[in-house]
């Protein structure tokens, strides 16, 4: 596909290959843009950014929710885009599709609701004369770069709430899925989004990630990614809004109370989904020791169960990771845990990028599967005796995003709830829960910001101040 910069579709002669992850076979291919390029889609924003600007509250919602309206006519084409370009099974592909039709439809309404208010100044001593007010508006360019790993979901996260509150947007989505982004732009185009509101800049983030967050009219960084990619744009991009989705290693607490069986299905759908590329995926299992071995023999044939292979065929429930080399460090970090006392307790193969569903046992703080984000199938489960423990240990992480306990007792409930550092905290659910519009984000090194429609559009307008001095 071409990319769509300076309001056209644009081709470059250096390309980026677009290759399906299960087969490593090419489907397409994308430009790679240079830094001219950065540059002209900048300046085509600032006209994007006058035309959004002008246009009503009510426009932009009708625009966005045709805009969900043609994404569900098209599901099954988007979610075979999806399966194609990042490996995920077709079944969580489609369930992608309509769960971006929602933030679509969340961002449409979140049009309506941008308000100020009045603020009382006659309430501060000399200003009974005064009368003021706020009013939100948008920021400008909102610069918008995703990960792999949802590549239409997060995408919709990030363009719904940014054209929504009056933005133009700047997609850079992952090089390694970037048709899904490319086909999103088009759809927004046919429902009316103004032709230089939207820009959808191909090619790697290493190269031009730079001078895209540091441009002067970009004047908002929204990131979804790896931690140190989030941090690098921090440092790079000055002075400006950013929110910051980065990763994790999501811990999940069995209190010796929980519904065991319960808790094991939930971990299969909290830790394997998308080969566990997942930021909420669950990583970290804290067991207390009187359930242990009941946890784990309840978890094994329950793994053992999950069916590898193509992400096209209906049945398959895992596929592959994103790339090969990803999976070669997946299983890298199996041996050096194994190498420091854990126990493979099912899985722990692997053919080429795909990687068995595996869950480790005994596994202790210092081995790579405990302190850093995994993100892949796999769950590391470690033994915890009480409540205080199952709480530290889950505090001992730099990240902080998702966090779930099962329990039936509402006082090891509340503490999880109080004490535990997490963004999303989960109560007899696993950790990979997320409705779109709930506020999302990470405590500690997993973010700054929220998303979720009505919260991304508070972070992609300011508030002015208006005051009538009579
Ligand atoms: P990544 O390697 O950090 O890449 C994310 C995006 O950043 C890609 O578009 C990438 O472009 C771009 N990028 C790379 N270097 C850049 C630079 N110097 N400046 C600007 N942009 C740059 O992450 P990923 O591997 O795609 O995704 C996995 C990570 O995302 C995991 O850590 C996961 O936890 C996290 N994640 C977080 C959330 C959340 O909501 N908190 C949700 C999903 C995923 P290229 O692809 O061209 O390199």
């Amino acid at each position: 596909m071409k990319m769509y910069i300076g309001g056209e579709w644009a081709a470059r002669a250096k390309t980026v290959p677009v290759t399906n992850p299960f087969d490593g076979s090419l489907i397409d291919t994308v430009p790679h843009a240079n830094l001219e390029d950065v540059a002209l889609a900048v300046e085509s924003a600032r006209r994007g950014a006058r035309a959004m600007k002008a246009t009503s509250a009510y426009d932009r919602f009708l625009m966005l929710r045709k805009a969900a309206d043609l994404l569900q006519a098209r599901a099954a084409d988007f979610a075979k885009t999806i399966s194609l370009e990042e490996g995920k099974v077709i079944s969580e592909a489609t369930t992608e599709v309509g769960r971006a039709v929602q933030t679509l439809t969340w961002s449409a309404e979140e049009a309506k609701r941008m308000r100020g208010e009045t603020i009382p100044l006659d309430a501060s001593p000399g200003n009974a004369t005064k009368f003021g007010f706020t009013v939100r508006v948008p920021v400008g360019i909102v610069a918008a770069i995703s990960p792999f790993n949802f590549p239409l979901n997060l995408v919709a996260h990030k363009v719904g709430p940014a054209l929504a509150a009056g933005n133009a947007v700047i997609i850079k989505p992952a090089s390694d899925t970037p048709l899904s982004a490319l086909k999103l732009t088009e759809l927004l185009l046919e429902c009316g989004i103004p032709a230089e509101g939207i820009q959808c800049l191909t090619g790697p983030g290493g190269a031009i990630g730079d001078a895209l967050v540091s441009h002067r009219d970009v004047r908002k960084v929204t990131f979804t990614g790896s931690r140190d990619v989030g941090e690098r744009i921090c440092k790079v991009a000055g002075l400006k809004k950013v929110t910051m989705e980065l990763g994790s290693n999501s811990p999940l607490i069995v209190m010796p109370d929980a519904d065991i069986e319960k808790v094991a299905v939930a971990t299969v759908a909290s830790g394997y989904g998308n080969a566990g590329q997942v930021c909420i995926s669950t990583q970290r299992v804290i067991v207390d020791g009187k359930v242990y071995g009941d946890y784990l023999d309840a978890l094994k044939p329950k793994v053992e169960a999950i069916v590898s292979g193509n992400p096209l065929e209906p049945k398959t429930q895992l596929g592959p990771m994103i790339r090969e080399r990803d999976a070669a460090r997946v299983s890298s970090w199996f041996d050096e845990a194994v190498a420091g006392g854990a126990r493979i307790i099912t899985g722990g193969g692997r053919s080429g990028a795909l990687v068995q569903p595996t869950v480790l046992a005994d596994v202790k703080a210092g081995m790579k599967v405990v302190d850093d984000e995994l993100f892949g199938p796999a769950v590391a489960v470690a033994r915890a005796s009480g409540i205080d423990e199952a709480i530290a240990l889950a505090n001992n992480s730099r990240f902080g995003l998702s966090a779930a306990i099962f329990t039936e007792s509402i006082t090891s409930a509340m503490r999880f709830a109080l004490e535990v550092e997490s963004g999303n905290l989960n109560i007899n659910g696993g950790t990979a829960f997320r409705a779109d519009m709930m506020p999302y984000g990470g405590l500690k090194e997993s973010g700054l910001g929220k998303e979720g429609p009505s919260y991304a559009v508070e972070e992609m307008t300011e508030l002015k101040m208006v005051v009538f001095h009579r």
